[in-house]
């Protein structure tokens, strides 16, 4: 059995602390009372924290902000501010950064598998570097090759990442030359390689394998006199704690910097971060709207679940800690449940927890990444509203979900 925590003790590196609207618990009653429940808080100090604390432990490596983990105006205003640069997936993606006119030269399209449409989209924007990982995708920029780079996405599976990215995409190590070889006899110019290590990695043994394969290819490469690859996206991956079972940032990518330091210096390296940002920078503020004695457990009722704001418990395997402020007395085995029809939708089985009333809060930190980002309106309930603090001054925010706090 876990224990949901009690107000006295978030962590200091949940975010949570760092939130100057949740001061105590007085405190997000007062933000519901304003702005309803379930909410979402997005502070965007602690996505300018989280690329300065990543950008220092990877010197030297341009990061670009995975904008799937979190697609939000404001982080991607904040980054760019910070001078970050963006993965991009989909014409979606590149719209909320062409409504921020961001730089397409700071950005990169990374999804292996294109239509012409979006190779078009991508182009009209600016962006010109597309990540490819098989011969049709390499064709598919025949009409392109003057105005195109293209990087070459390699597999690396890796069985002890909470999510394995390299078993969808990526081609065999083994492939590569043969792959290369074919671009550079439809002379489209491969730039680069790329990878990713899996998501939330527990430690960077397989960025460092990664790395250590990528720069075989490019030394042979080389050593063939052939146009050299000068540039090596390593992708994202890079943990935070949910539990805190993670080391910190620094420690954890002590490994990929020596890796990195082994490459030639004429190599550019970029990283595609998304969870490692987005990730500690929202906090969700459930309540709870009712509760029934079963058997030996209470059940408490949520008006936030695993349709809604909890759906990266399902679709990202995550789970998040959980405080319960308002908890009283004697702890029971209790069931937190989302508020939909659906007997999936439970968020904690088997937790202790004191006493509640309806109305109380459920605070759950380290909500920022595939949270959100994959919610529905699943029972036709409608998703958490974002309230929004320090973001970008100029940043147009309001809209009816999403709001902006002094
Ligand atoms: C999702 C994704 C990322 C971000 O991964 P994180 O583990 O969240 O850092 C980066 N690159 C690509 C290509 C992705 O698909």
């Amino acid at each position: 059995m876990k224990h949901a925590t009690g107000s006295d003790s978030s962590t200091a590196d949940s975010g949570l602390a760092a939130h100057p609207a949740l001061g105590g618990s007085s405190d997000w009653h007062t933000l519901v009372e304003q702005y309803g429940s379930p909410l979402l808080l997005l502070d965007c100090d602690v996505v300018r924290r989280q690329y300065r604390k990543l950008a220092q432990a990877l010197p030297g490596v341009a990061l670009h902000y995975a904008i799937k983990a979190l697609p939000s105006k404001a982080v991607i205003a904040t980054l760019a501010e910070e001078g970050c640069g963006f993965d991009i997936a989909t014409n979606g993606e590149i719209r909320l950064l062409e409504e921020r006119f961001i730089d397409p030269r700071r950005t990169l399209h990374t999804h292996p598998i294109k239509r012409d449409e979006d190779i078009r989209t991508a182009l009209r924007y600016g962006c010109t570097t597309f990540v490819v990982d098989n011969i049709d995708e390499i064709e598919k920029f025949l009409p392109y090759r003057h105005r195109v780079a293209l990087l070459l996405r390699v597999s690396f599976p890796n069985p002890s990442a909470r999510v394995d990215l390299s078993r969808k995409f990526g081609c065999a190590v083994e492939e590569v030359s043969e792959l290369l070889a074919a671009a550079d006899e439809r002379r489209i110019h491969v730039k680069g390689l790329s990878f990713h290590a899996g998501s939330q990695v527990p430690d960077a043994a397989a960025h460092v394998h990664a790395i250590e394969r990528c720069a075989e290819v490019m030394a042979r490469r080389r050593s063939h006199a052939l146009a050299p690859l000068s540039l090596l996206d390593i992708g994202g991956g890079f943990p935070v704690s949910y539990d805190g079972s993670v080391r910190d940032i620094e420690s954890f990518c002590a490994p990929i910097r020596d890796a990195l330091g082994k490459l030639p210096p004429s190599v550019r390296v970029l990283a595609e971060p998304g969870r490692y940002i987005a990730a500690p920078a929202m906090t969700c503020i459930a309540s709870v709207v009712g509760r029934a004695r079963r058997g030996a457990k209470m059940w408490y009722y949520l008006d936030d679940g695993v349709y809604n704001s909890f759906s990266g418990q399902i679709f990202d395997h995550t789970r998040y800690p959980l405080i319960a402020p308002d908890a009283r007395g004697e702890a029971r085995p209790s069931v937190l449940a989302g508020p939909t029809c659906d007997s999936i939708d439970v968020i904690a089985e088997d937790i202790l927890l004191g006493e509640m009333q309806i109305g109380d809060v459920i605070i759950a930190p380290m909500m920022g990444a595939y949270t959100a980002a994959s919610a529905t309106t699943f029972n036709s309930l409608p998703r958490a509203r974002i309230l929004t603090r320090a973001a970008p001054a100029d940043l147009e925010l309001e809209d009816s979900n999403i709001v902006r706090l002094a």
